[in-house]
């Protein structure tokens, strides 16, 4: 099944808890805003993916099932 992410980086300010979180998921570009690794997140990372869009003040994550 699976997920898809995003991240809206107009509202990505650079906490870097998402990446902190799911660093197989997320990562930081060059000035710390968050880039999704794949668009496609995997059955065995969808818990943390979930839990990182969570927990990120700015709600910039999306997240929908696929
Ligand atoms: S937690 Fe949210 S604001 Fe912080 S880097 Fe990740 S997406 Fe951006």
């Amino acid at each position: 099944m699976g997920l898809r992410v995003s991240v809206d980086p107009d509202e990505c300010v650079g906490h870097g808890r998402c990446y902190e979180i799911a660093p197989d998921v997320f990562r930081a570009d060059d000035h710390g805003h968050s880039v999704v690794i794949s668009a496609h997140v995997a059955d065995a990372l969808a818990d943390v993916a979930r839990q990182a869009a969570a927990a990120c003040p700015e709600e910039a994550i999306a997240i929908s099932e696929r």
